[in-house]
């Protein structure tokens, strides 16, 4: 991209200065508003989605328009939510010229996400959520629209980025945990490229990542009674340096029929009880909850 063509977009250092000015914009540190000034980063992020004309796209926090400029201009259509009603002035004039973008003034954990889809898209439209995070919030927002059984094809989502390293880590590392296996159970994910913190104004204390998910027709891995799986997951990550058998009998109890189901749950799926929990796979902690079942229903009974 050359100067003059950077020179129009919201996202060089001369427009969101110029913009904040005018405004009088302060930026609230509570709601993560960290604005973006490198084109081409966003150029890179809608190469990643494979944003194109065919590409309908959620977005989670404009800001004063950075992405979403891009976005409209790459996308047959962008519906974005903004909590900050500050800056429906900001955005209602800086994006004027777009007439494919819906504004949202609302807490995205609080929209009704089915009802977005069925009023803004078509059955047949490639949906793809894309977003430079607020980074206090980045795992509820993600969990949301992944647990939700919504049509979205991909994810490009900037994000801290140690929380994307949780996101795409391997057993046996210090960054896998609850939230990769969640993660992986319903997604592909990857990281797609590095952002240095010096591309936002303000700058924030991290480095960021964006990070790259595609949906899963079927979950990775197949199991009898999903809830009862993740409980069995975050169970078993209650105190990472613990073994699975300290973290599963301070749950389920040291009494001698459930030391039993557990014994008997674990040789069936062929774990050793001595193992810490970041070093089983999906698939492992799949067969042991299938394994214990048993103990699924004990827990549900008290
Ligand atoms: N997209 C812009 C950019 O890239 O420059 C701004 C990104 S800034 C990191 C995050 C944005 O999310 C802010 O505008 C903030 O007000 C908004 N935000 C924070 N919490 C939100 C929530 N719960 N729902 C919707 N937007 C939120």
């Amino acid at each position: 991209m050359n100067d003059s063509e950077q020179k129009k977009y919201i996202a060089t250092p001369s427009r969101t200065n110029e913009i904040i000015k005018r405004y009088k914009l302060t930026m609230k540190k509570s709601l993560g508003q960290n604005f973006i000034i490198d084109p081409n980063i966003l150029t890179k992020m809608i190469e990643a989605g494979e944003i194109d004309k065919d590409t309908c796209v959620i977005e989670v926090g404009p800001g004063i328009g950075a992405l979403t400029e891009r976005l409209a201009e790459a996308a047959k259509k962008v519906v974005t939510f903004e909590v900050d009603t500050r800056l429906k002035p900001i955005l209602k004039r800086e994006l004027a010229d777009h007439s494919n973008i819906e504004v949202i003034f609302q807490d995205i954990l609080q929209a009704n996400l089915q009802e977005i889809f069925e009023t803004h898209f078509e059955p047949e439209d490639r949906i793809v959520v894309a977003a430079n995070l607020p980074y206090y919030i980045t795992t509820p927002i993600i969990m949301r629209f992944v647990e939700e059984q919504l049509p979205i094809d991909t994810f490009v989502m900037m994000m801290q980025k140690e929380v994307a390293q949780r996101m795409t880590a391997q057993p046996s590392t210090k960054a896998y945990g609850s939230l990769t296996i969640a993660i992986d159970y319903y997604t592909h994910a990857e990281i797609a490229f590095h952002v240095p913190k010096t591309v936002f104004i303000p700058q924030p204390n991290v480095d960021s990542a964006i990070l790259k998910l595609q949906r899963r027709v079927e979950p990775k891995v197949d199991v009898v009674n999903e809830k009862f799986f993740f409980q069995l997951i975050r169970f078993s990550f209650q105190q990472r340096r613990k073994t699975l058998w300290n973290n599963l009998t301070s749950h389920f109890g040291k009494n001698e029929d459930v030391k039993e189901e557990l014994t008997r749950g674990l040789q069936a799926a062929g774990i050793d009880p001595g193992r810490r929990a970041e070093t089983l796979s999906i698939e492992e902690f799949a067969t042991l909850a299938d394994e214990l079942t048993e103990l699924s229903q004990r827990e549900t009974r008290s």
